[in-house]
């Protein structure tokens, strides 16, 4: 398969084949939630739960492991906008689950690091 790697408005990483970066790109629709220059939420397209978003750096940064030392402030950006998502769709209170899948064991399927949040319903555990 070929792989470019191409640069965006700000200068962020992107690849041609990603589909969270075609997301970001505007290539492909999504119900966006919340945008930044830096970060993206959109809704799951299979819901597994009443509010199920997605939280996603808007450069190309394949998993956790991959993740670098200078882009862990994405990170914590990231869970903060986690927290405003939460107060918006009036779960923060009640509670909910950040689920981030890593690499094939973790269970990940969209190779572009991103952080699920999931509530509205009672969450159960273990995960499975
Ligand atoms: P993961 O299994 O952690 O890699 O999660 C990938 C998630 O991306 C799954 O919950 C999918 O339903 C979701 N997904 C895949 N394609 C799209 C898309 N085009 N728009 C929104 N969500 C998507
Ligand atoms: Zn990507």
């Amino acid at each position: 398969m070929l792989l470019v790697t191409i640069f965006g408005p700000g200068g962020e990483r992107k690849m041609s084949d990603c589909i969270f970066c075609k997301i970001v790109d505007k290539e492909i629709p999504a119900k966006v939630v919340y945008e930044d220059d830096t970060v993206l939420a959109f809704n799951d397209i299979q819901p597994q739960a009443p509010v199920h978003v997605l939280v996603i750096p808007k450069k190309h940064i394949s998993d956790l492991t991959a993740l670098a030392e200078a882009d862990l402030s994405k990170v914590t950006h990231i869970f903060k906008v986690i927290k405003e998502i939460a107060k918006d769709k009036g779960i923060d209170e009640e509670g909910y689950r950040i689920v981030n899948n890593c690499r094939e064991k973790g269970g990940q399927t969209v190779g572009h690091l991103h952080f699920h949040l999931l509530g509205g319903r009672q969450m159960h555990w273990p995960p499975g």
